[in-house]
C-alpha cells in the first residue's frame, strides 16, 4: 500500500505516518527527516538544503525528487510506503506520478489532514517547547517567525495539491484536529474501505 499524507506544517503528518507505518508494516518516507539527517551529516545535499530549511523555504524540486526516487527503489519500500512531506509542489506531484508509473507502482490513497491555521501555530510552538523541556534539540525552523514563512510556502506551493489530487479522484480528507487516535481511526477506515 502506497500512501501520501498531505497537510500544513504541524498538521500531524509525521505523527500519523509513524503510527500508520507501525500498524501496517509500511515504510515512512519523510523528506524533512531525510534532509535534516543530510544537514547533520554535512553531506553535499545537506549543505545545499540547510540555509533554505532554516529560512522556512522549500528546497529545489529536483533535489527532493531524486532523493525520493532513489529511496523508493530500496528493497524495504516494496512492502509499501507513506510519503510524509512529499510531494510539496505541483512539479513534485507530476514527477511522482511519472516515477511511480515507470517503477510499476501506484498510489492507494492521498489523505489530507485538515487543521485550522491558529491550531497549527500553537502545535509548532508546543513542539518546540516540549523538545526544549526534554533537553532535546529544537528544530531550527520551529520558531514563530520561520513558521509564518513555512505556512506561506505551504499556501503558495503545497495547498494546490489538494485540488490536484481532488481532480484526479484520489483525495480523501480527515479532521486533523481530532485527538491523535481518532485521526488514526479515520485514516484506517479510509484505507480499509469503511469510509
Ligand atoms: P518537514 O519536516 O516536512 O516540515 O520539512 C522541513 C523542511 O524541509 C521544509 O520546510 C523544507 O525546507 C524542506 N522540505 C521537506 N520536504 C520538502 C519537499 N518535498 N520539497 C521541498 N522542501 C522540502
Amino acid at each position: 500500500m502506497n500512501i501520501i499524507l498531505l497537510g500544513a506544517p504541524g498538521a500531524g503528518k509525521g505523527t500519523q505516518a509513524e503510527g500508520l507505518a507501525k500498524r501496517r508494516g509500511l515504510v515512512q518516507l519523510s523528506t524533512g527527516e531525510m534532509l535534516r539527517a543530510a544537514v547533520k551529516a554535512g553531506t553535499e545535499i545537506g549543505k545545499k538544503a540547510e540555509a533554505i530549511m532554516k529560512s522556512g523555504g522549500l528546497v529545489s524540486d529536483d533535489l527532493v525528487i531524486s532523493i525520493i526516487s532513489d529511496r523508493i527503489d530500496e528493497p524495504d519500500c516494496a512492502k509499501g510506503f507513506i510519503l510524509d512531506g512529499f510531494p510539496r509542489t505541483l512539479k513534485q506531484a507530476a514527477a511522482l506520478r511519472k516515477m511511480l508509473a515507470e517503477k510499476g507502482k501506484s498510489l492507494d490513497a492521498v489523505i489530507e489532514l485538515r487543521v485550522d491555521d491558529a491550531v497549527l501555530i500553537g502545535r509548532i510552538e508546543k513542539r518546540a517547547a516540549d523538545a526544549m523541556a526534554a533537553g532535546l534539540p529544537v528544530r531550527a525552523d520551529d520558531n514563530a517567525e520561520t513558521l509564518k514563512l513555512r505556512l506561506l510556502a505551504y499556501y503558495r506551493e503545497t495547498a494546490p495539491l489538494v485540488g490536484y489530487y481532488f481532480a484526479h479522484d484520489q483525495l480523501r480528507t480527515v479532521d486533523g484536529m481530532a485527538p491523535i487516535e481518532d485521526v488514526a481511526r479515520q485514516i484506517d477506515d479510509i484505507l480499509d474501505g469503511k469510509a
